[in-house]
């Protein structure tokens, strides 16, 4: 049965570090605030585990956001699938429970002002044998270990571009893993270029020096300018094939074979946006090429009484989302945020920028992909097919490529196979991606999973005018 909760002034997405940091901002104002989550736990990605963590090892800056919740109403396992506007207040229509496709209980929450700090997903590119089980996304092998205390393989060859990759390589290490390669497309010399964005970061770049020294210790092999080309094994992967790039991001040097049982790759992050368009926040494209939701300093969107804060306004780490929660939170609850606040975003956002410059994801990727690599892993659709709607069939951009070979129209509704088929129609079609390429495949009417159970009760249970929806 549908329940309707109370209602609140101000409501926050997402437990991550943006969402943390708005609720515990926004609550100082005085006014009711809720902060809802899927997870069974506050922490986002980046503190995932943190709240369960040993007394000897506990995060203190999230120990201290934590402490300001005081008064916040927390809404753990809450799996917001709908946002509706009802007479000029918001509806947020959830399932309740560890997983959303089995939830028995559907819950309504609502409230004046949304502060949506949904997070990202990793972004991931096909290559042959992508498929191949034993490969994960580096986020996933992260969470595994992070969440659970899983090990995903014994020997975990990491690949892909960004910061990211250290922490994840140096965590498995950590935790016993053999990582026979870190393999990094682009090079590190790259921050040449952003004398400024690198020296106002201090605490960054610290961060990743101990990774480095975690890797260096274990004598872990680290390579710049080196790429997965293929996986390969029978059955499940075995081994992954490893060429040397240029520096313009295509292959340069002969491919030798690494043997591994795991391949975690990682191509950077893209922005959760479902909610933000849902309730029809205009977006834009981010510093890395990815879709992200448009906002002003204040972190307020186009649409009246919704903040964004965190990775969904331009991926760009933990820190920065705390900034932009303390910032919406302030905002959101109509106090002036201080000028350092502003100094602090600038700061961090221009380091975020420079790291995009250094790793974009390399040309190989898309330029070289076989036809024969399936893209849509859904709907089972080749690039060689991706590359026929553009060439025989005259499509110039996704939203016709989805209609004639049909990427993005199965199970994950373009959440994997959206930015490789934006890319490939861009490629085709000899030009850059555009946003309405990337919007094509962001929009999707549910944000999670709901049985249809739930679907049919909480519309029963909306007034009329929108029965319909
Ligand atoms: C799998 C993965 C692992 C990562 N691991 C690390 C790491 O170890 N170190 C690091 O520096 N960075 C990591 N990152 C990068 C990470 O995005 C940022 O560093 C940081 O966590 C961003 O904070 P955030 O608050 O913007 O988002 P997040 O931390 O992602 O928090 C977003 C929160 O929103 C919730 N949410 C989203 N949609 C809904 C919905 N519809 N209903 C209810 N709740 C919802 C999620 O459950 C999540 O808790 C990881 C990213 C991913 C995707």
């Amino acid at each position: 049965m549908n329940s309707i909760a109370e209602s609140y002034d101000v409501i926050v997405v997402g437990a991550g570090p943006a969402g943390l940091a708005a609720a515990a901002t926004a609550v100082q104002a005085g006014g009711s605030v809720a902060l809802i989550d899927a997870g069974a736990e506050s922490g986002g990605q980046y503190w995932r585990g943190a709240a369960g963590a040993a007394p000897g090892s506990r995060v203190r800056a999230y120990d201290a956001l934590v402490a300001e919740l005081a008064g916040v109403t927390q809404l753990p396992l809450h799996w917001v699938h709908t946002i509706t506007n009802e007479s000029g207040r918001w509806r947020l229509d959830c399932t309740v429970g560890p997983e959303p496709r089995a939830a028995h209980t559907a819950v309504s929450v609502h409230g004046s002002r949304l502060i949506l700090a949904t997070g990202a997903y990793d972004r991931q590119l096909p290559f042959p044998g992508w498929d191949l089980p034993g490969v994960l996304t580096a986020g996933g092998v992260q969470a595994l270990l992070k969440g659970h205390g899983v090990l995903a393989g014994r020997s975990i060859v990491v690949a892909g571009t960004g910061p990211f990759l250290l922490p994840v390589a140096a965590g498995l290490v950590k935790a016993g893993a053999q990582v026979p390669a870190v393999l990094e497309a682009n090079s590190p010399m790259g921050f040449a270029a952003h004398p400024r964005a690198v020296l106002a970061s201090g605490r960054k770049v610290a961060e990743a020096a101990r990774y480095a020294g975690v890797l260096a210790r274990s004598r872990t092999p680290y390579r710049h300018r080196h790429a997965v080309v293929e996986a390969i094994g029978d059955g499940r992967v075995e081994a992954v094939r490893v060429a040397r790039l240029d520096s313009s991001g295509r292959v340069a040097g002969p491919v030798r074979t690494v043997a591994c049982d795991v391949l975690a790759v990682g191509w950077g992050f893209t922005a959760q946006l479902e909610l933000l368009l849902q309730v029809g926040c205009g977006s834009t494209l981010g510093a890395d090429g990815g879709l992200v939701v448009a906002v002003d300093r204040d972190q307020h969107t186009d649409v009246g009484n919704v903040w964004a804060a965190g990775e969904p306004t331009g991926i760009g780490g933990s820190d920065l989302a705390v900034v932009e929660g303390r910032i919406a939170g302030l905002a959101a609850t109509g106090r002036a945020v201080p000028a350092e606040l502003y100094a602090r975003h600038r700061r961090l956002r221009r380091f975020a920028d420079a790291l995009h410059a250094v790793h974009p994801v390399p040309a190989f990727l898309i330029n070289d992909l076989p036809d024969s690599t399936t893209v849509c892993r859904c709907e089972e659709v080749t690039a060689g097919s991706v590359r026929e709607a553009a060439n025989e069939f005259g499509a110039t951009d996704t939203r016709t490529v989805k209609l004639l070979a049909r990427t993005g129209m199965g199970w994950c509704q373009g959440r994997v196979c959206g930015y490789a088929t934006a890319q490939l129609t861009a490629a085709e079609a000899g030009r850059s991606v555009r946003l309405a390429d990337l919007q094509t495949f962001a929009e999707r009417p549910l944000a999670a999973p709901v049985p249809l159970r739930v679907l049919a009760e909480s519309t029963e249970s909306a007034p009329e005018e929108n029965s319909g929806g």
